[in-house]
């Protein structure tokens, strides 16, 4: 929805710029479950739904969880400079559409984004004013038991995701937070902490500091 741009003395006054806050995790250390519990806590905070030339898993729907689309359409959209960031990841790619990350902004929406550390580190350069989360599983053993307790993944994908887990953990000095995921209440409680703490004030409502 967007927001009511007030007028003073026939100038308009426009809400201050929407937050981005980007998450990023290896597969496996909890950050979807965090993700939607945060999202579910914080009232007014948008999700940028990615679009994704992967195939649809068991329980995911169209324009829900991710936009899918084909390899052919994600090229266009690099060729057309759509996405504000994008990359490939475990083989396939991953990107965020430019004009919605924009329009939100505009209006004063803070957007949470589950975006893996490449295009993260893509778009602390396109919007500094960006705050960057890293989650943390407790150890690599729990990561990969959560990743094959998942059941999702074929075997080479599995040990595919585990090597790029081990990369994606070595970046997390390149992130304003970083939150271990070994209990889940406690790591949601800090997401939300650190979210409302730098809150716009447009979409702020009587958070902690
Ligand atoms: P999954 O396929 O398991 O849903 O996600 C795989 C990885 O892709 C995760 O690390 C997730 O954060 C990342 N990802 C999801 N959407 C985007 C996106 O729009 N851009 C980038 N760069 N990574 C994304």
């Amino acid at each position: 929805m967007k927001k009511s741009t007030e007028s003073s003395g026939g100038r308009e006054v426009h809400p201050p710029l929407g937050k981005l806050f980007i998450v990023s995790a290896p597969s496996g250390a909890g950050k979807s479950t965090l993700c939607l519990a945060a999202r579910q806590r914080i009232p007014g905070l948008r999700y940028s739904i990615s679009y994704t030339t992967r195939a649809t898993r068991p329980g995911e729907t169209d324009g829900v969880d991710y936009h899918f689309i084909s390899e052919d359409d994600f090229r266009k959209g690099i060729e057309a400079n759509r996405w504000a960031e994008w990359a490939r990841v475990h083989g396939h790619y991953y990107g965020t559409a430019a004009d919605i990350i924009d329009a939100e902004r505009k209006d004063g929406n803070d957007i949470l984004m589950d975006i893996d550390v490449q295009g993260a580190l893509q778009l602390t350069r396109r919007y500094p004013d960006c705050v960057t989360i890293f989650i943390l599983p407790p150890s690599v053993a729990v990561l990969e038991e959560r990743l094959s307790g998942r059941g999702t993944e074929a075997k080479g994908e599995l040990a595919r995701r585990i090597r790029t887990a081990e990369w994606e953990m070595s970046q997390q000095h390149r992130y304003d937070y970083v939150i271990v995921n070994d209990r889940l209440e406690p790591a949601l409680e800090r997401l939300v902490a650190i979210i409302e703490r730098h809150r716009s004030t447009g979409t702020r409502r009587g958070g902690r500091a």
